[in-house]
Parts: C-alpha cells; sequence; structure tokens
C-alpha cells in the first residue's frame, strides 16, 4: 500500500499529504520515498522519547502478551501503576484516564462544573483545548469555532493580560483553563505573574484552575509538568499526547485538596485506562528522569538560539523542546520546503514555525534541523 496516495474513502477533514512514512527510529523516520527524515514533529508533540524507543516498546509488547482490555468495571495493574506514579509527580492527586487530550479537557470541564456549580469557563484568545463541542467552545480561535456555534458559555482573556483577565473573569467562572505555553496558538509561554494572577483570581471567585499540559506535559518543557517552573500548583491537569509516547492516553489529574467534584457514575469512559497504554505510560514516566530534563532545558536553549539567528527569523520563543520561530512569511510554505530537504516540522498559526523534537534529541540532529532551515529561508 503507498500511504502517500490520497485516499478518497477518508472525510477530508486533514489536507492532503505530501509523503507518508513507514519506519521510526529515535529521531528518524524513513518515508515511502524511501528517504531519511529528521523528525522535529514527532506526532505533534506525542512521540517524546522517539520513535521506538525500547522502554514503552518492551512495556507496550508484555502487556499485549498479559491483558489487552476489561473495562473499568475492574482493576488493572498498569491504570493503578500509572495513577500512583502521576500522583507522586504531581505531589498528590487522584487520575481519570481516557484517550485522547480533548477527552481530558472534557472530563476538566465536567469536574469544574460539578464541584462548584457555575457554568462559566475563562480560557484565552489564540488556545487550543481540542475538537469536541466542549473543548471546541474554550478554544479560542474564532476559526475553529465559527462553523460550530453555538457552543457553551465561555469567555477568552488576552494571554499575559492582566486587566483583560479580570475584566473577563467574573462570578460566573467555574473553572479558569491555560495553557502554560500555547501551543497551537503560536507557542506562546504564559507570565509567571499572569499566571499567578490567574490563580488568584481564579480561588478569589471559588472557581477552579486547570493548565491544560496536554502539549507541555511529560518533560517537554525541562519539567515534567510545565507548572512546576510557573511556581502555581493547578487544582486539574489534564494530559495526553506525550503519555504513552504514541498509544492513544489521556488524563485529567484532580489535586488531593480539590478532589469533591465526581462521585460513582458522573464520567467514564469504555477503553479509558487501557492496560496497554498505561504499561508504556508507566514506562514513559520511568524514564523521564532528571538526567533528561536536564537535557532537554540545553538542547531547547540551543535550539531557540540557533532559531533566532536565522533569516526570516523575527522572534524565537517557547519552553524546552517547544520552540516556535516567528517568521517574515507564511510558516506554511516553509514548513512544506523543509519536509522536501529532509526535515519535519510544523506550524502554529500562520506565521509561526513550531518544532517539537522528541526530548532525546542531540546537539548534532540540533544543528543539522538548522541547517537545513538555514538553507530553506535564505
Ligand atoms: N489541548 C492542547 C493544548 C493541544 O495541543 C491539543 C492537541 O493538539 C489538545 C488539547 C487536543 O488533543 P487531542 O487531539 O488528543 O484531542
Amino acid at each position: 500500500m503507498n500511504a502517500t496516495v490520497s485516499d478518497t474513502r477518508l472525510l477530508p477533514t486533514y489536507p492532503e499529504t505530501k509523503i507518508g512514512f513507514v519506519e521510526g527510529d529515535g529521531v528518524w523516520l524513513t518515508g515511502t520515498d524511501g528517504g531519511r527524515y529528521l523528525d522535529f514533529a514527532a506526532g505533534i508533540a506525542v512521540v517524546s522519547l522517539g520513535h521506538r524507543h525500547p522502554a514503552p516498546l518492551a512495556a507496550a509488547h508484555a502487556q499485549l502478551d498479559r491483558l489487552w482490555h476489561v473495562s473499568n468495571l475492574f482493576a488493572t495493574e498498569p491504570a493503578a501503576e500509572l495513577a500512583a506514579q502521576l500522583s507522586a509527580r504531581f505531589g498528590g492527586a487522584q487520575a481519570f484516564f481516557c484517550n485522547s487530550g480533548t477527552e481530558a479537557n472534557e472530563a476538566a470541564l465536567k469536574y469544574a462544573r460539578k464541584a462548584t456549580g457555575k457554568p462559566g469557563v475563562l480560557a484565552l484568545e489564540g488556545s487550543f483545548h481540542g475538537r469536541t463541542l466542549g473543548s471546541l467552545a474554550v478554544t479560542g480561535q474564532p476559526g475553529k469555532r465559527d462553523a460550530f456555534e453555538p457552543l457553551g458559555p465561555a469567555r477568552f482573556a488576552k494571554p499575559n493580560d492582566i486587566a483583560s483577565l479580570y475584566s473577563e473573569c467574573d462570578e460566573n467562572v467555574g473553572l479558569v483553563l491555560l495553557e502554560p505555553v500555547l501551543g497551537e496558538g503560536g507557542v506562546v509561554p504564559l507570565d509567571p505573574a499572569f499566571v499567578a494572577a490567574a490563580a488568584s483570581r481564579a480561588h478569589g471567585l471559588g472557581a477552579l484552575l486547570a493548565f491544560d499540559e496536554v502539549q507541555t506535559g511529560v518533560g517537554r518543557t525541562g519539567s515534567f509538568f510545565a507548572w512546576e517552573q510557573l511556581g502555581v500548583k493547578p487544582d486539574l491537569v489534564t494530559l495526553a499526547k506525550a503519555l504513552a509516547n504514541g498509544l492513544p492516553i489521556g488524563c485529567l489529574l484532580v489535586a488531593d485538596d480539590a478532589v469533591r467534584g465526581f462521585a460513582v457514575g458522573d464520567h467514564g469512559s469504555t477503553f479509558g485506562g487501557n492496560p496497554v497504554s498505561c504499561a508504556a505510560a508507566v514506562a514513559v514516566c520511568a524514564t523521564i528522569d532528571d538526567e533528561l530534563l536536564a537535557s532537554v532545558r540545553a538542547h531547547g536553549d540551543r535550539l531557540l538560539d540557533g532559531l533566532a539567528a536565522l533569516p526570516g527569523v523575527t522572534e524565537a520563543r517557547g519552553a524546552g523542546l517547544l520552540v516556535g520561530a516567528v517568521l517574515d512569511r507564511p510558516a506554511g510554505e516553509v514548513v512544506d520546503a523543509a519536509l522536501d530537504a529532509g526535515l519535519v516540522c510544523l506550524t502554529a498559526g500562520p506565521n509561526v514555525l513550531r518544532l517539537a523534537p522528541p526530548l532525546v534529541v542531540g546537539a548534532g540532529e540540533i544543528d543539522n534541523a538548522l541547517e537545513i532551515l538555514t538553507e530553506v529561508l535564505a
């Protein structure tokens, strides 16, 4: 089968692809054209330990040979172990497992509504929280929302604008939902002062504070959770993408002192907590140690400095290995040209190039990517 051929039996929700991929190894992909590609997209910040990393690979294989699925009517070791590991990383939390980022945010929306009794949500302009109707309602991008209005009650403040936050966040708000770094919205890191103001406003109004760490979590920014670098511990955290290194999983974490929402029957998911995904995720969590996180910070700085010096880059910003380069031209053209030259990367809005390589990337591969981008942007 040739994966590059457009399949007319798929609904056209994605643009036609130029190339397909048949194999991955670390930071490298093999294309259907037989070429080798440097992967600085990692499946949109998902394959964080690199393709076929031995730890989640072995854990998933072992679990496949043991037990695939029993549903949440019964306990399984991998889900219990993953919840325990995430609680320890968070500093005391309970977990609900689902299958994707948007489902994790749906769980957070329902949780906050039940816990506070308030329907309102304060999110940020430019934010992205997912494609299901609840998550879409709190996504601050009119282009993604407009065709599906009317959506639920949400207000949007400007990122890093405390006055806007205060004017948009009123007593109807039961949840303040923030991405520590707006990923799809242009790789915009939030200021610690803005996040502190959001926490104080939320708690002053009896609302919960949630961080959507679907993209920033699990080591991507150089700490296990991005909030560790912001100095504000949230009530709720959502995770997905990198948690199982490419197997489907999502998670809502609720801080121990915010556990007052769900009771039996309030929420559920047939596949949530799938033993194979959870076994892989346990191995991912065990692999993300202090040494790897230090390397994410160092390599992130190298990438950021290199990007800032490239022609056509007006600003380079980000956290750890979630990096954006603001361009003087459309980012889509640059992503296309880079792919032709053997580098897979992403956009984040019309003029921001987004790079999110596997966290195991080396200095040589970063320099290799920068050389390709130098030629593409020249
Ligand atoms: N939240 C954030 C911050 C995201 O970046 C994404 C996906 O890009 C989502 C939620 C939605 O995740 P999923 O596509 O797994 O539903």
